[in-house]
């Protein structure tokens, strides 16, 4: 059985009001909650994780960098996101790939640094818009799997985020079928390369424009043992009917 988990990435939004949000959220959280996992800004680590102490939601950065430490003037290193109670660390989204000109070998690196201090990492990859519409979504994926991932892959070190970038902050959604396929397509890559075990215990998790409205019908679809959300995971209010229907599917 894998994990179902919902993940939220606040982004750049949030000062320490935003922290009310994670008590809000942890009363609201339905009785057999699935893995819940925060990612607010990196000033907010240390507090977010004294703030849900107790309660099961769990608290991950936005990236670090693939060094420990050293002169990277506003970066955040791994052991420090491990020092500040995080476990997990979302690596490779399309705002660093995209903003930031993170290529694949950046994340395989970045993602040994998460997992030499004990962080799992949420892999993000996913096609542009014009890469969807020249039919290129399959090879697209299929190269940033295969360039981000390091050797080493298991179930507990590694989540995998399918996150189309025209999907992202636009409303648009992906129909169930284009998302099973890609979803289909990266379990299969995965038991290909890492073996049918590692493969298949992997948790895959959609992103891009989920809302309340639209996460039961995603979570029924096959492979997708998940979600990561941006903007509707900023609010209690609009996170928790998603992790219910998640604790539902
Ligand atoms: C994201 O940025 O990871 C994301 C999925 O954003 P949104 O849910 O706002 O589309």
């Amino acid at each position: 059985m894998r994990p179902k988990i919902a993940a939220g990435n606040w982004k750049m939004n949030g000062t320490a009001a935003a922290l009310s949000e994670l008590d809000a959220l942890t009363r609201a959280l339905p009785e057999n909650p699935p893995q819940i996992v925060i990612c607010p800004p990196s000033p907010l680590l240390f507090r977010a994780t004294d703030a849900v102490h107790g309660s099961p939601i769990q608290i991950g950065a936005q990236d670090c960098h693939a060094e420990a430490s050293g002169a990277y003037t506003g970066d955040i290193s791994a052991p420090m996101v491990a020092d500040s109670g995080a476990s997990h660390v979302i690596l490779g989204h399309s705002e660093r790939r995209e903003m930031h000109r993170e290529t694949d070998a950046d994340v395989q690196a970045k993602t040994r640094a998460a997992w030499t201090s004990g962080l799992t990492a949420i892999i993000c990859i996913g096609e542009s818009d014009a890469q969807r519409e020249a039919g290129e979504t399959l090879d697209v994926i299929g190269a940033q799997l295969d360039g981000s991932l390091p050797e080493g892959v298991t179930a507990e070190n590694t989540v995998i985020a399918y996150e189309p970038i025209w999907a992202i902050g636009t409303g648009k959604v992906p129909s169930l079928e284009q998302i099973a396929e890609v979803h289909d397509f990266i379990r299969n890559r995965l038991a290909t390369r890492f073996g049918a075990e590692i493969g298949n215990a992997l948790p895959l998790l959609y992103g891009g424009s989920v809302k309340a409205s639209n996460a039961t019908e995603i979570f029924a679809v096959e492979n997708v043992d998940g979600a990561l959300v941006g903007g509707a995971s900023l609010k209690a209010d609009d996170f928790a009917p998603i992790v219910a229907a998640l604790a539902r599917a």
